[in-house]
C-alpha cells in the first residue's frame, strides 16, 4: 500500500499546481496550490499515508458528511421530508432549482440541503456548533480539532449567497431557527481544520457498518450507514458526481478545501488533499490520485 502511495505521488506531481484554489472565501486564497497530502487507515488499524497527510486544511463541505451523519442519528422523522435524495444537476450553491421545487433541496450535500440540515440539528441538540466539533474530535480521539474563526468570519462576510439560500429556505418555511444562527453554525463546521489522516480515521464508521473502531461506538445502524454511503456516491462531488464515481467508484464528499474523504466498505477509509479545484468545485489531484488508487489496487466498490 505504502509502494502505490509513492507512485500516485510520482504520478500526480506533474498536476500540482493545476486548477483554481477557493479564493471566493479569502482566507482559502492563500494556501499554496502545491500542497498534497494523502491517507489510509483501515478498520483494523494500518495506517499509510504520503506528502502532507499530517497537515490540517479546511474541510469545508466534507463537514456535510458530519452534520447529516447527526442529523440521522437524532432524525425525528422530518430529514427526509425537507431534503430529497436526489443529485442537484447543478453547482453546490446554485438557487434556482429551490425556486422550483419549493424550497426542497435536491440532497444534503449541496449548501441549500446542509443549511436545512444544520437547522435540524440546531433545533434536536441546541448547540449545533459545539456538537459537530465534538463528535468529529470523537471520531478521531484527537481534542485538537477545531474550527478556523479566521476562516468562519471570512465566509460570513462575503458569503452572500448562502445568506440567499437560508433565507430563501425560510421564505418556504424550510428553516425553522433564526436564520443567522443557522448560518453562523454552518460557516463555522465548514471552517473545521483536519488533516488526512484525521478525515480517513473520522471516516472508518462508514467502512464498518456504522461502528466506530476507535470508541467501539454505534455512531449509526448498518441500514443508516447503506444510506450514507449511497448518498456520498450519488451526490457528495458536486456536479461531477458521474464522473468521479466512474473514476473512482467509491462514495465519496469532497470541499473547495480541496480535500476528499472516500470510503471503502469493510476495508478502509481514504482521504485526500490538494487545493487546486477543478471548475466543479473537486480537488484536481486528488480526483487524479484516487483514480490511479483505485485503478493500481483494484479496489472499488464495483
Ligand atoms: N463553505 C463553502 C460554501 O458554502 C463550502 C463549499 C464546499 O466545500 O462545497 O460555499
Amino acid at each position: 500500500m505504502q509502494q502505490i502511495l509513492q507512485e500516485i505521488y510520482e504520478e500526480i506531481r506533474p498536476l500540482l499546481g493545476e486548477g483554481e484554489v477557493a479564493s471566493y472565501i479569502p482566507q482559502l486564497a492563500h494556501i499554496s496550490p502545491q500542497k498534497f497530502g494523502m491517507a489510509v487507515i483501515t478498520i483494523d488499524g494500518d495506517c499509510y499515508s504520503i506528502g502532507d497527510a499530517q497537515e490540517p486544511f479546511s474541510i469545508q463541505s466534507i463537514s456535510k458528511l458530519f452534520t447529516l451523519t447527526m442529523a440521522m442519528q437524532n432524525d425525528d422523522g422530518s430529514l427526509w421530508k425537507r431534503t430529497g435524495r436526489e443529485p442537484s444537476g447543478n453547482a453546490f450553491n446554485s438557487l434556482v432549482q429551490l425556486e422550483y421545487e419549493n424550497g426542497i433541496p435536491r440532497n444534503p450535500f449541496i449548501n441549500a440541503g446542509a443549511l436545512v440540515v444544520t437547522d435540524l440539528i440546531l433545533t434536536q441538540l441546541g448547540n449545533a456548533k459545539q456538537a459537530v466539533l465534538d463528535f468529529i474530535c470523537a471520531l478521531t480521539d484527537n481534542l485538537n480539532i477545531s474550527f478556523n474563526l479566521a476562516v468562519a468570519q471570512s465566509e460570513a462576510s462575503v458569503g452572500f449567497r448562502n445568506k440567499a439560500l437560508a433565507y430563501f429556505l425560510k421564505s418556504f418555511g424550510n428553516i425553522y431557527n433564526n436564520v443567522e444562527s443557522v448560518l453562523d453554525a454552518y460557516f463555522h463546521h465548514c471552517s473545521i481544520e483536519m488533516s488526512c489522516l484525521d478525515l480517513a480515521k473520522a471516516s472508518l464508521y462508514l467502512a464498518n457498518k456504522g461502528l466506530c473502531p476507535t470508541t467501539q461506538q454505534t455512531i449509526v445502524t448498518t441500514r443508516q450507514t447503506k444510506y450514507l454511503n449511497s448518498l456520498l456516491l450519488t451526490c457528495g462531488t458536486y456536479d461531477a458526481v458521474g464522473d468521479f464515481a466512474y473514476r473512482v467508484g467509491l462514495p465519496a464528499k469532497s470541499g473547495v478545501g480541496g480535500g476528499i474523504l472516500a470510503v471503502m466498505p469493510n476495508k478502509f477509509g481514504i482521504c485526500v488533499w490538494s487545493p487546486g479545484l477543478s471548475p466543479e468545485g473537486n480537488s484536481k489531484a486528488g480526483t487524479m490520485a484516487l483514480d490511479l488508487f483505485t485503478t493500481k489496487t483494484g479496489i472499488s466498490i464495483f
